[in-house]
């Protein structure tokens, strides 16, 4: 049997799928490990019985339950949840958004995957014969995108800018010249740029672009004729992992015709209920819902159910802020009060602020092994993190930046006692690296 190209794809070796396997036969390897790699969000008491509060509703009211489980949803997603969801972003953030301003897919990672393949590659209908290409303004980005489109030169990105806040605190910000010379440059007949794409709050690095430099970011997608797509997966409304009492001012949400606004209810402690929520303008979310019912028919049914009564309330917001966020915070903090104790103070790492997400992330200047091989040695005793350079995506000029080979991420969202003993080992292994 051969693969097509399309097939290929998924018949292939993929970074990240490589690295997922490989963390899974350590976990199976019966050495217990400490699992400071993955992206699961923590799981929450009160937020835990707060799901539980709401099945029990479900399974109480008449003929709810049937509704749930027994029907196929809509391509584009319940019309009641949509409606619910979009009542309260428009009370909120005093937008005017209707239920054709929103789709919902089976996860958010679905919905970039579809979007990704929409946008970038070849435009075989326009007289523009150059492959669409997403330009990712922030490196490192998530990556969970790096094997999303249908060939990996799809994908142009730019190093940040590195504010140093302090002996061992650092913060990225968009290089906004390199930017404008990308996208002039595709203007010009250069490389085309297709779409602008951030995460915000950033996984890996937990950094938050600011409100100005969303601002900006908007005027120049929308001067250069380009969408821009942000993924708000930890951001405000819900689940609210944003720091705001760390961030340089705040960080409301963005959004007009020209934004595609990525959520997802996975970071609120919903990741098996698959439910990915994408605001564009209606043409976009046509193309998703039809996307979805081609690919899967329909929806998953369950997140849109738990989650409606709380949105039409507004008090899903509450418990983002008030318990969420918090929890978080808590975490956050702890982990750098662990980082000061446990790594020398002689030894040149560095973390980034940490102003959302789930993750602290490590720079080790000059650090003299890649942190690939840190990564094995860390494995070898009992410490699963991801290493650094699987962020940095997209262009070949990121992989000659020797930065790109300094940095871990580190999911600290784990029980504080896990996290504290995987640190020590950490500072240990960086210790006996730079030697
Ligand atoms: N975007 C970011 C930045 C993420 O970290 C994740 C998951 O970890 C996703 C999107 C995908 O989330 P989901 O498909 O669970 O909505």
């Amino acid at each position: 049997m051969r693969f097509s190209d399309f097939g290929a794809i998924f018949g292939g070796p993929t970074g990240i799928m490589d690295l997922m396997d490989d963390m899974g036969k350590a976990l199976a390897g019966g050495v217990p490990m400490l699992m400071l790699g993955g992206g699961n969000p923590a799981h929450i008491s009160p937020v835990n019985d707060l799901w539980r509060r709401q099945l029990t509703e479900i399974l109480a009211e008449e003929g709810k339950m049937e509704r749930m489980l027994a029907n196929y949803d809509t391509p584009q997603g319940q019309p009641s949840f949509i409606r619910a969801l979009t009542e309260l972003l428009n009370r909120e953030f005093g937008w005017s958004l209707g239920p054709e301003n929103v789709a919902i897919t089976n996860g958010s990672q679905t919905a970039f995957y579809l979007l990704f393949n929409m946008l970038t590659g070849a435009y075989g209908r326009s007289d523009d014969s150059r492959p669409g290409r997403i330009l990712f303004p922030l490196m490192p980005e998530y990556i969970g995108y790096a094997d999303q489109t249908m060939s990996p030169d799809n994908f142009i990105a730019c190093r940040p800018l590195i504010e140093r806040l302090g002996d061992h605190l650092h913060k990225y910000h968009v290089d906004f010249t390199a930017l404008e010379e990308r996208l002039a440059a595709s203007a010009s007949g250069g490389e085309r740029i297709c779409a602008i794409c951030v995460s915000r709050p950033t996984n890996p690095s937990g950094n938050v672009l600011t409100d100005q430099e969303m601002t900006t970011l908007d005027e120049l997608a929308r001067r250069y004729q380009v969408p821009l797509i942000v993924d708000n997966a930890y951001g405000i409304p819900f689940p609210h992992i944003i720091f705001d009492d760390v961030i340089d001012g705040s960080a409301q949400p963005l959004w007009n015709e020209n934004i595609v606004l990525g959520m997802s209810l996975s970071k609120i402690g919903l990741p098996g209920t698959r439910t990915g929520i994408m605001v564009a303008r209606p043409e976009i979310v046509s193309a998703l819902s039809r996307a979805n019912a081609v690919l899967s028919l329909a929806n998953t049914t369950v997140g849109q159910y738990l989650v409606e009564p709380l949105l039409r309330d507004g008090s899903l917001l509450e418990v983002a802020r008030k318990t969420i966020m918090p929890f978080y915070r808590e975490r956050a903090e702890h982990a750098h009060r662990v980082f000061a104790q446990v790594f020398p103070d002689n030894l040149p790492w560095s973390v980034h602020r940490t102003e959302g997400s789930l993750f602290v992330w490590l720079w080790m200047e000059g650090l003299p092994i890649s942190s690939r091989e840190l990564y094995e040695r860390l494995k070898k005793r009992g410490v699963l993190v991801v290493p650094g350079e699987y962020f940095f995506f997209g262009d070949p000029d990121l992989a000659e930046w020797p930065h790109s080979r300094e940095c871990l991420r580190i999911n600290y969202g784990q029980d504080p006692a896990v996290v504290e003993e995987g640190l020590k080992i950490i500072a240990d292994e960086v210790l006996r690296a730079y030697g």
